[in-house]
């Protein structure tokens, strides 16, 4: 007899949730998988051990995170089936996913693998024939799973031997949410997360930021990536690459973001942006940057940027820099 485990991709949607709870109320005993990527769940790995718990909690689900940023960034740069309306990449990233938890599951002992993907509820990623392409590309026929449309889609072997009950499994599909609710209303949930976009690839404006990057840089790297989804960006005459918080809770998380060799630039005297300069190659874009922040601070009652003095954080060290107006003109083209 095979063993009973599953191997879940684990989004963190209701389809994720309600996917591996059917296969737990039928004894099987399901490791949820979570893939984090600069682009998806990126912020789960600095609280991990909490996450992990509050879902063991919630839904009775044991999940790990794991970190695919390097094989991801890699696979974005050219996927073998193109990319949908923005720069995400939807039927590789699935295949990427699957073929990963596949390649996991020596080391789990388990014998199959389960999604909550639903037959039509996605246009790119979720039509039939989609579906097939992720089976057999990931090399996962015959050991892949997906509970909550498996009544729409051709028996697996799991269903055929009977390691897994067909008629406890359920026939949903396409993109109305009916069926899931009531499904959650069974379980006795009333918490659940609504569906989400969750992945940064399908932002309009923040993926035509990834992709020029793309376009720029032969390698990229998560904390590059992550830099890129935050704030005012801007890049300076001679390299530098400066992002300034528009609000306050974009100038916490440019605090978390920073990186060895980053300048941390903030207002001497009064409150006002946080600005991270990477890159910096020359001094003439330290005074820029400063100027640049001096820029996005409170204004006058007339409406102008107030001159000021703005410290430079690099490591242990501080430097200040004096900025007056004409240095915040000169700032004019850039924010054009
Ligand atoms: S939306 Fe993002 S995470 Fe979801 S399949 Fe597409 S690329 Fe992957």
């Amino acid at each position: 007899m095979k063993e009973k485990r599953a191997i879940a991709l684990f989004s963190g949607g209701l389809d994720s949730i309600l996917s591996c709870r059917l296969m737990a109320d039928q004894g099987v005993d399901v490791r949820a998988v979570t893939f984090v990527s600069p682009f998806f769940g990126y912020e789960l790995l600095a609280r991990q051990a909490g996450h992990c718990h509050k879902i063991k909690e919630k839904y009775g689900i044991n999940l790990t995170l794991v970190d695919i940023s390097d094989a991801y960034m890699a696979m974005l740069r050219n996927p073998a089936h193109g990319y949908g309306k923005h720069f995400n990449p939807c039927l590789d990233c699935k295949i990427f996913m699957m073929t990963k938890a596949r390649e996991m599951m020596a080391e789990l002992k388990a014998s199959f693998i389960i999604s909550g993907e639903v037959v039509g509820q996605r246009p790119m990623s979720q039509r039939r024939d989609a579906l097939r392409v992720v089976e057999r590309e990931s090399g996962c026929e015959g050991i892949l799973l997906r509970p909550l449309c498996a009544q729409r889609l051709e028996a697996t072997p799991m269903e055929l031997t009977g390691l897994v009950d067909r008629e406890r499994l359920a026939g949903l599909s396409g993109r109305g949410r009916g069926g899931q609710m009531a499904m959650a209303a069974r379980f006795g949930f009333d918490d659940y997360p609504t569906p989400a976009g969750g992945c940064i690839l399908t932002d309009p404006i923040v993926s035509r930021r990834i992709k020029a990057y793309y376009a720029e840089h032969e390698r990229v790297s998560a904390a590059d990536m992550r830099l890129l989804m935050v704030g005012r960006q801007f890049r300076l005459p001679m390299g530098g690459w400066l992002v300034i918080g528009r609000k306050e809770s974009e100038n916490s998380i440019l605090d978390t973001l920073r990186q060895p060799g980053d300048r941390c630039l903030v207002l001497k005297d009064r409150p006002g942006p946080t600005g991270v300069l990477r890159y910096l190659k020359s001094p003439a874009d330290l005074v820029t940057a400063a100027a640049l922040v001096v820029r996005y601070a409170k204004k006058d009652i007339h409406g102008h940027p107030q001159p000021g003095v703005v410290l430079c954080l690099e490591g242990e060290e501080t430097v200040e820099i004096d900025i007056g107006e004409r240095d915040v003109r000169e700032t004019q083209a850039l924010t054009a």
